[in-house]
């Protein structure tokens, strides 16, 4: 199938001439098979010295940078600390497995260049890194944030595979992403981006290859744009290119508000490990978008108090507990009301400091970090978001004995039921809402126990527990596969 002719001059005026000629047809493709894990090349990785688009704000990487390490080599240093009493080097030797799985196979950069309604073009740096795809195709989510760039890319897509690897479904890790402000384009500009970010990455991703997914920014919207796009180039509906779609168009039941069940079903379990039930519990919540307000609205229902919850211009606070459903009504893409009657406002990073029983970072990486990780009051934290946690948090939360439920198991109900997805779309046969939400159930408590029993033996954290799972999986994944 062929684009329409409208679109032909659409895509003709938005994207370079070199662009175009780069990206191989996929029937071409198709025809010769696709390349083997084992054909991969490292791609040339386009780095550009000027900032471009509109993405200037203060990202997570700075957080970083101010800690000594970008994110990426703060993400290696904690694998590092993981790795080594297992001793990989000695258990599977000539290998440089350990450069192998912290180094990924492919960081595609390219930069996109959007025409704004008004006629100006405007040019965005994009990336997708395709970083382990030893126990099956790689998976992981599009974010369109400003404070997107290679190294928050590249220790996204680093957590992905391990993620994967905790919850054992059969994928690898990627992450994609442009640096924009997404949240202020039109709608007719957001989709002509994201289908730009498809064309572009059209060979590059699919249902056996690499399956992109939500993440900030991202949602059902754009995954049908994605699929979409990837059809009209590649010829072929095929719906598992992409998970998180919307029904109609493949998506699953239950994956929109799969990673807060999943987060949700980590609470539980956690506060089982410390004799308590959820009735009563509070709670503070940082970030209010998809994971951050369904998880909000699963533990209120089920009894908890949630009393503080931010966005990123604001937080609300009440005592007695913030009257979930109301904000949920009120919230619009992530963004919390100005006015809420029933609550005080509060200043927006204070949230994190709240004298709760439970808290759940929802938003950006580096939330928590060594200058606010001794004041944190909490004795539960679920890492909903990824990398919210700067290593020497990580050293601090642990000594002060906060119970901390990783990343790469509290937010993986997503990749999950995105996994479920991919599935049903393979047999074309759908499950009720009730199945993908029992069997995600099943999923994240069988993964958490795993993990608790292991860090009960060997007397470590949860996250060391987390990552030793996850690194054996792959280390012993990548040794089958034999010489690559
Ligand atoms: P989203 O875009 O729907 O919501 C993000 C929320 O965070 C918004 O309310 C935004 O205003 C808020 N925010 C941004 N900066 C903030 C700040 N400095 N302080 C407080 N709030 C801030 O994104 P999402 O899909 O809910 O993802 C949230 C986190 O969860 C991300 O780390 C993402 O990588 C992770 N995650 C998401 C999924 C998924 O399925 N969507 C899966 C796994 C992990």
């Amino acid at each position: 199938m062929t684009r329409p002719t409208a679109q032909n001059q659409d895509v003709d005026s938005m994207i370079g001439r070199a662009v175009l000629q780069d990206v191989p047809r996929c029937e071409a493709r198709a025809a010769s098979g696709p390349p083997g894990p084992s054909t991969i090349e490292k791609a040339p990785l386009i780095e550009l010295t000027q900032p471009m688009g509109q993405a200037s704000c203060s990202g997570p990487s700075e957080v970083a940078a101010r800690e000594g390490l970008d994110v990426f080599e703060q993400a290696k240093q904690l694998f590092f600390n993981y790795a080594e009493p297992l001793c990989l080097e000695r258990r599977y030797p000539g290998r440089d497995i350990h450069i192998r799985l912290t180094t990924p196979d492919r960081s595609i950069g390219f930069r996109l260049t959007l025409q704004r309604d008004d006629g100006r073009l405007q040019a965005y740096q994009a990336y997708r890194v395709q970083f382990n795809d030893d126990r099956g195709p790689y998976k992981g989510g599009i974010r369109f944030h400003p404070s997107v760039d290679l190294a928050q890319m590249t220790a996204l897509a680093f957590w992905m595979y391990l993620k994967t690897a905790v919850v054992d479904i059969p994928f690898g890790g990627a992450k994609g992403g442009v640096a924009a402000d997404y949240a202020a384009l039109s709608l007719a500009e957001k989709e002509r981006l994201t289908k730009r970010y498809a064309l572009v990455l059209a060979n590059d991703i699919g249902a056996e290859k690499d399956i992109p997914g939500p993440d900030l920014g991202t949602g059902e919207r754009e995954m049908g744009w994605i699929l979409d796009e990837w059809r009209m180039i590649c010829g072929i509906y095929r719906r598992g290119v992409v998970t998180g779609k919307p029904a109609g168009l493949g998506g699953s039941q239950g994956r929109r508000e799969a990673t807060a069940r999943g987060v949700f079903h980590m609470v539980i379990e956690g506060l089982k490990d410390t004799g308590l039930d959820i009735a009563g519990r509070t709670v503070a919540i940082q970030g209010f978008g998809n994971v951050g307000a369904n998880t909000a609205r699963l533990l209120h229902e089920a009894g908890a108090v949630v009393v503080a919850v931010s966005d990123q211009d604001r937080a609300w606070f009440n005592r007695h507990g913030l009257d979930i459903p109301a904000l949920c009504d009120q919230t619009r893409s992530g963004r919390l009301p100005e006015r809420f009657a029933e609550a005080e406002p509060i200043r927006r990073d204070d949230l994190l400091l709240s004298n709760v029983d439970i808290l759940i970072p929802a938003a950006l990486e580096n939330a928590l970090t060594a200058e606010n990780a001794p004041d944190i009051r909490a004795g539960l934290i679920v890492e909903a978001a990824n990398g919210p946690t700067t290593p020497q948090a990580v050293e601090i939360l642990s000594d002060r004995g906060v119970l901390v439920i990783p990343d790469i198991l509290a937010n993986a109900g997503g990749v999950t039921v995105s996994y479920f997805e991919w599935v049903q779309n393979r047999q074309e046969f759908y499950w009720p809402a009730d199945e993908v939400n029992d069997r995600l159930r099943r999923v994240m408590t069988a993964a958490y126990r795993q993990v608790a029993s292991l860090a009960e033996t060997e007397k470590v954290t949860l996250r060391e527990a987390a990552y030793r799972i996850a690194i054996e999986r792959v280390a012993e994944a990548a040794a089958r596969r034999g010489a690559q």
